[in-house]
């Protein structure tokens, strides 16, 4: 799949990482809707249909760490997915959104 996401995870498009594991890069959103929005995205091409309840937890908890460690544990924030047309989706490659460091 050629999709821009795939495009950030084999480096062919610049992205800002701020965190990455075996699985999941997580990076700075272009347009951001919060001081901080981050994508969580499986290196692997998944969409919400095929994903695996390993590989859901994996992308939760690396979301969870990531909003530790950009510090808006405490302050709270919001861990949001876009599927389909009237969700929302841009970009059919699943990716988990990470947004705070303002009251949603
Ligand atoms: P969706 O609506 O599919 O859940 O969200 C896709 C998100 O990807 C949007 O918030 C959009 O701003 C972001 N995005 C689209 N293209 C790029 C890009 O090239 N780089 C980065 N960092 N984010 C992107």
């Amino acid at each position: 799949m050629h999709d821009i996401f795939c495009k950030i995870i084999s480096g062919e498009i610049p992205s800002e990482r701020v965190a990455e594991g075996d699985d999941w890069i997580a990076i700075n959103d272009i347009h951001p809707k919060a001081p901080v929005h981050v994508l969580v995205i499986p290196r692997a091409h998944v969409e919400l249909a095929d994903v695996t309840p390993e590989l859901a937890g994996k992308l939760l908890v690396a979301a969870r760490d990531i909003a530790t460690k950009l510090g808006i544990d405490k302050s709270g924030f919001r861990v949001m997915i876009n599927h389909g047309e009237h969700g929302g989706q841009e970009v059919s490659h699943l990716h988990f959104h990470v947004l705070g460091g303002k009251k949603l």
